[in-house]
């Protein structure tokens, strides 16, 4: 890490809790490797403490925060303007430091767009499972309209909540760009071709690891590119389940990767290579196994 001096820079990650994040890794590696002044720190923030951090925050100076769990919607109210891109989205996960306060900005979706491309993913002209209906889920079907997807299917355990989503997302793509289906109702699925499906719920997170929102077999066998957003563990049941019906598979570590890669831009205007993320892939692989 940089030696800290008194022109040093802070970031940092608001969220709660934080104390497994992997975030401080990334922006360390990439602040040394860059030449960057600037050192990155997580701070737990307690329920109802959250306008008292942002505030204080931009009083001391910070040049940026990242928001997480839980504090992506709320965190809209603390901010002095907000990214189209990701106002459509609902949900901020970087502000970054104006004069009049900080700017919301959404990196989850390009991040996730980028490791997509990265893994060789298509998605312009494609026909989409998303497993999910939660707030990722909906920006995950902005990002897939937006990059050009034919279709997306919802599954969800709550329908409703299917429908909803499906009918706001149809309203802003101006046809029928979205369907919704229960959890269950997968054979309601043309089974003539294959699809790229996103896992999008938190279905086989640590520590329940053995749990998939799908377990049917046959389901599998109607995706060809198995993509959970979850990156603990890296491995979840459902990628295994999508590689015994032999399909390619990926998890959430290299969005998580790049949402990071793009908020540091956004901070310092340093672009960052595709050698240096790979770099601090690795750098964020090790800490893992070191910390686990
Ligand atoms: P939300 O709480 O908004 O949504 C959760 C979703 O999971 C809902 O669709 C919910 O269905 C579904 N779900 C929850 N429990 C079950 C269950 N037991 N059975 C079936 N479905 C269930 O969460 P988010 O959308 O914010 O996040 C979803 C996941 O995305 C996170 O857990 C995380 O792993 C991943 N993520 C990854 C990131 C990365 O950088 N790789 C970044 C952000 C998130 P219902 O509507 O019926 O309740």
């Amino acid at each position: 890490m940089n030696p800290v001096g008194g022109k040093t820079a802070v970031c940092g990650l608001i969220g709660n809790p934080v104390e497994h994040t992997m975030s401080p890794v990334i922006h360390n590696y990439l602040a040394e490797k860059t030449g960057t002044d600037l050192v990155y720190v997580p701070f737990h923030v307690e329920t109802g403490r959250l306008a008292d951090a942002v505030k204080g925050a931009y009083g001391l100076n910070l040049l940026g925060l990242n928001a997480t769990v839980p504090y992506k919607t709320d965190v809209m109210e603390c901010v002095s303007s907000i990214d189209p891109s990701a106002e459509a989205i609902g949900a901020v996960n970087t502000l970054v430091r104006t004069d009049d306060g900080y700017r919301g900005y959404n990196t989850d979706m390009p991040g996730l767009y980028r490791a997509m491309r990265f893994d060789g993913v298509e998605v312009a002209g494609e026909q989409v499972l998303i497993l999910g209906a939660g707030g990722v889920a909906r920006a995950v079907a902005l990002m897939l309209l937006e990059k050009g997807a034919e279709q997306v299917i919802l599954l969800n355990r709550s329908r409703e909540k299917a429908q909803e989503l499906a009918e706001r997302i149809n309203e802003k793509a101006g046809r029928a760009f979205a369907r919704a289906l229960g959890l269950t109702e997968y054979g309601e699925i043309d089974a003539s071709r294959k699809y790229l499906c996103i896992q999008a719920t938190s279905v086989g997170m640590y520590p329940r690891v053995e749990e998939a929102p799908i377990e049917d077999l046959s389901f599998y066998r109607l995706v060809h590119t198995g993509y959970d957003l979850i990156f603990n563990p890296m491995e979840t049941r459902f990628m295994k389940l999508c590689a015994e019906a032999g399909a390619r598979v990926f998890n959430g570590y290299r969005m998580l990767l790049y949402q990071g890669v793009l908020a540091f831009t956004l901070w310092t205007g340093v672009e960052i290579s595709e050698e240096l993320a790979a770099e601090t892939y690795e750098q964020m692989l090790m800490a893992m196994e070191k910390h686990g």
